[in-house]
């Protein structure tokens, strides 16, 4: 078992082989026998080693689905996905446990990800535990390292998820989700239970995980200002389907699709609103103060 590693960043990311790459992905859901739902419809994507990736798009767009169907925990009805080279779809048992430690997902709402009865350091070590990675004593270690990783102490790890504040708890689902070295973290809206100072203090503590780790992050985001803190590249989506692809700047600077558009002006009401609210309550403060 090695050790956490650190590695040299700033290598071109989109260069490099990807890690996973996903070419004409569809899903649909069977609801009945008559009715089906397209959830995903031909999209395209590339994980590239030490890239962050931004998933856009309003509730319904298929953003989830398309971050199952990149990990194998949903069959796609057309497309591939091939991870190495290798059609997913086609892995022998042995291959998908090394699949499965290679991507790990952070999800939205880490108090339901925790165990209720269970500690935070048996959650965060559990992933070992299942896979049958390292001895008892091995796992310890990297749980430790782990949690020095995230910023929690020994003793936040020994209580209840119930004990802890939600950043901590999102904290200890990101340690776990580590623990096995995967090289891909999929963050599904794992900031969106947080207030705003707290998504600001988690998103930063993804980016400093990612240099540190070499990680690649997939950030999926109803919020763009969200994704567009953390993304090099996005991909807008639609009704399932990728309606504008490109780097975070290209999109943000000059959307070319009117969805887009619509979402950025969204952002720039609600950025606007909030502000005006910042500003009236400061402003309030003032005047209980004088
Ligand atoms: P998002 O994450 O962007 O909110 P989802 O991927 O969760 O979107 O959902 C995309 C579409 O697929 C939605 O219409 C949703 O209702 C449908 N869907 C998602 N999961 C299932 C499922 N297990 N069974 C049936 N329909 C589903
Ligand atoms: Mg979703």
């Amino acid at each position: 078992m090695t050790a956490v590693h650190t590695a040299p960043t700033g290598e071109a990311a989109n260069s490099a082989e990807p890690i996973i790459r996903a070419r004409n992905v569809s899903v649909e859901f069977k609801l009945n026998r008559k009715s089906t739902v397209q959830a995903v419809s031909g999209v395209s994507i590339d994980v590239t080693p030490r890239s962050s990736v931004g998933l856009i798009g309003e509730s319904g767009s298929g953003k989830s689905t398309l971050a199952r169907a990149l990990l194998g925990l949903v069959p796609v009805s057309s497309g591939t996905v091939e991870w190495e080279g290798q059609d997913i779809s086609r892995l022998t048992a042995a291959q998908m446990r090394r699949f499965r430690t290679t991507a790990q997902m952070v999800f939205q709402d880490p108090h339901s990800s925790l165990d209720p009865r269970r500690r935070i350091l048996t959650s965060i070590i559990e992933p070992l535990t299942v896979l049958g990675i390292g001895s008892k004593s091995e796992r310890q270690e990297r749980a430790e390292q782990m949690l020095s990783l995230v910023g929690l102490r020994m003793d936040q790890a020994m209580r209840f998820p119930h004990q802890l504040s939600g950043g901590q708890k999102q904290r200890a689902c990101i340690a776990r989700a580590l623990i096995v070295e995967p090289k891909i973290l999929v963050c599904d809206e794992s900031v969106a239970a947080l207030d705003v100072a707290l998504q600001a203090e988690i998103l930063n503590l993804l980016s400093d995980l990612r240099d540190k780790l070499d990680l690649a992050l997939v950030f999926i985001s109803h919020d763009l200002s969200v994704v567009a803190h953390i993304s090099d590249r996005m991909h807008v989506m639609y009704l399932g389907e990728t309606v504008e692809e490109g780097t975070t700047e290209q999109i943000t600077a000059s959307p070319q699709h009117e969805y887009t558009t619509t979402l950025l002006a969204s952002q720039l009401t609600v950025d606007g609103q909030q502000r005006e609210r910042a500003d009236k309550a400061a402003q309030t403060a003032q005047e209980a103060r004088s």
